[in-house]
């Protein structure tokens, strides 16, 4: 699959719960993100809720937790701060 996701960005507050999941088919998680227009997993529109990582280690399955953690480690490495070509940036 070569299709390209999109995203909304979430604004997120520092001490708020960051980890968009998708509460219907609990099989997808991004961090301070939700894909549009709908869930690439089950297609559910508007079906994300933002979750902390302790919560989602509470209650998700093994998968959701590994790709929460992997969402989650993802934000943390420096972004690089020229755009890659081709690459298209929200107009201000
Ligand atoms: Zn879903």
């Amino acid at each position: 699959m070569s299709e390209r996701q999109t995203f909304w960005t979430v604004e997120c507050e520092v001490d708020e719960p960051d980890l968009m999941v998708c509460i219907a088919c609990l099989g997808e998680v991004f961090k301070r993100k939700v894909p549009m227009p709908d869930c690439p997993a089950c297609h559910g529109v508007s079906t994300y809720e933002a979750f902390t990582l302790d919560a989602i280690r509470d209650w998700g399955t093994e998968q959701l937790i590994e790709k929460a953690v992997r969402a989650n480690a993802e934000v943390e490495q420096p972004v690089p701060s020229a755009p890659a070509p081709g690459l298209e940036l929200p107009a201000e």
